[in-house]
């Protein structure tokens, strides 16, 4: 059987992965880090969990113990789709670069262009970004990218996803032809299979089994709804509170951000201990949000797929997935968060007829049928509901919709958010608004969705360029639909329109 030191990693690295208590490296590991030392391009084809950062971030460091970086000329570069992916690699450079003196520089969304320039100036010997960010450093002129000589393009499919090919393409080309590619996807569409053609030189292809099948030890359930999200919102409250004597935590999936931002607006109205996490909040609050959920101070976490793909989330008692994934995979990758290390853990999914062809998908993925809670979807009464929850305010629904200007939905957005936050300061009243540094703060008393409450004010105070790290149109998480505020009707008041600067 392979061995770290059967690898020909240097002693300073073996000595760091012994500390970190590994032994046997993974399949992506034994397959990516030979090649990687001998300078070769790399294709892995492998997912998150395979232990693929590891199988980049050893050979790096071992190839780094030469030479030394020069201000602004960083001399790696690795590209990560989400901040919290980019953030959970520089962690890894800790981890396993504990015998080295490497300076790390991250580069992403969310947080303040001041300190990143600092650490570019010092000389990166390994930069860590976004493409975004990365860009917009570039375009400032504060960057050079012609002593990179290693360029790690990590989660190429969910950059596809995320619309980042084309900022790629950009980032690949300022970097000098010698250089090496280590490159990583757990899926090959055409649009990745052309990328590699175009800037891989002769790679070495690497692909480990992705994950088919689900944990022994997840009890897996679907249950019917109707189509609308506030039916959707009814059941799954009904189903967290049935599971409560054995519900520790849970993750609700969405698979858009702005069912996140509704959802776990409805929970922490309906006083469920919930936060959310998806692409549109700033740094701050995603980073504080999955803290405190790993930390155990908060039980429900909404999230996006994006937001959540990959991280190093504990073992959760129960995944809810108030809707069909689009991607089967991801259904896998979803449930995969509970259950773990033998545990036990419950997964329900909640359908409508509309999911049908998709919970087909996932079913043939798996390779097994899912049971049903209570009645299938053929036991589903026809609905002569509205398709939206009934609104508050004048204005009927028979009213046309008035002429929506350019980037209405973005000014209309933003102050529903506030409102929503006040409303929930006031419902309750513990919460004092007070300034800290030169921007107004809402401060929560100890209430169980405080965290919640806290993270959403500060996104909604995030500076505009923080604000999301997609900036240019292709540049939006898979997820971002956007959204119009509701409970006004068609009478939208006139201040709700003005565009807040923070
Ligand atoms: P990754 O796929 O890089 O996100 O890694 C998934 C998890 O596997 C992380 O928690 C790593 O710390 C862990 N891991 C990485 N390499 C190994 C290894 N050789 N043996 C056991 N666990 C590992």
């Amino acid at each position: 059987m392979t061995t770290f030191t059967d690898l020909g990693l240097s002693p300073k690295v073996l000595d760091a992965v012994e500390a970190a208590g590994y032994t046997i490296p993974t399949p992506i590991q034994a397959g990516a880090i030979p090649h990687a030392l001998q300078r070769k391009d790399v294709l892995g084809i492998a997912q998150t969990g395979t232990g693929k950062t590891a199988s980049f971030v050893l050979p790096m460091l071992t190839l780094l113990e030469q030479g030394r970086a020069r201000a602004r000329m960083p001399r790696t570069l690795i590209l990560e789709p989400t901040r919290e992916l980019a953030a959970q690699v520089e962690e890894n450079f800790v981890k396993y670069g504990k015998n080295h003196r490497l300076n790390v520089a991250l580069l992403i969304g969310g947080v303040s262009f001041d300190d990143q320039l600092r650490k570019l100036e010092r000389g990166a010997d390994v930069l860590i970004a976004t493409p975004g960010r990365l860009l917009d450093h570039f375009e400032r002129g504060k960057l050079l990218l012609s002593a990179v000589d290693i360029l790690v393009i990590d989660e190429a499919d969910r950059m596809l996803d995320m619309g980042f090919i084309p900022d790629i393409e950009r980032i690949c080309k300022l970097i000098p032809f010698t250089r090496q590619t280590l490159f990583f996807s757990a899926t090959m569409p055409p649009e990745i299979t052309k990328l590699t053609e175009q800037f891989l030189h002769s790679p070495v292809r690497i692909e480990v089994a992705k994950a088919a099948t689900t944990a022994k030890t997840v009890e897996q359930k679907l249950v019917k709804s109707g189509k609308k999200d506030w039916e959707k919102r009814a059941i799954l409250r009904d189903l967290i509170r049935a599971e409560a004597d054995g519900l520790k935590n849970a993750i609700i999936f969405c698979n858009r951000k702005k069912d996140v931002s509704e959802l776990f607006r409805s929970l922490v109205k309906h006083e469920f201990d919930a936060g959310a996490l998806h692409g549109d909040m700033d740094q701050r609050a995603r980073t504080t949000m999955l803290a405190n959920f790993k930390d155990n101070k908060l039980k429900i976490l909404v999230a996006s797929d994006v937001a959540a793909r990959g991280l190093d989330i504990p073992d959760v008692s129960h995944v809810f997935n108030f809707d069909v994934p689009i991607h089967s995979e991801d259904y896998v990758h979803r449930i995969g968060r509970t259950g773990r290390a033998g545990r036990s853990g419950k997964a329900f999914t909640i359908v409508t007829q509309a999911d049908a062809k998709y919970l087909a998908a996932i079913e043939k993925l798996i390779g097994e049928d899912i049971t049903w809670h209570d009645g299938d979807l053929s036991t589903l009464p026809v609905s002569s509901e509205p398709d939206e929850a009934p609104r508050r305010g004048r204005g009927g629904r028979d009213k046309p919709a008035p002429k929506r200007r350019r980037n209405e939905g973005r000014e209309r957005e933003r102050p529903q958010s506030e409102i929503d936050i006040i409303a929930a300061a006031e419902k309750a009243k513990e919460i004092e608004v007070e300034p800290l540094d030169d921007q107004p703060v809402i401060r929560t008393a100890d209430k169980p969705n405080k965290v919640a409450i806290k993270a959403e004010n500060d996104q909604r105070r995030a500076r505009p360029e923080q604000r999301s790290e997609p900036r240019r149109d292709h540049r939006r998480d898979r997820d971002d639909m956007g959204a119009a505020p509701i409970g006004f009707g068609d009478e939208i008041p006139a201040f709700m329109l003005i565009d807040t600067k923070i």
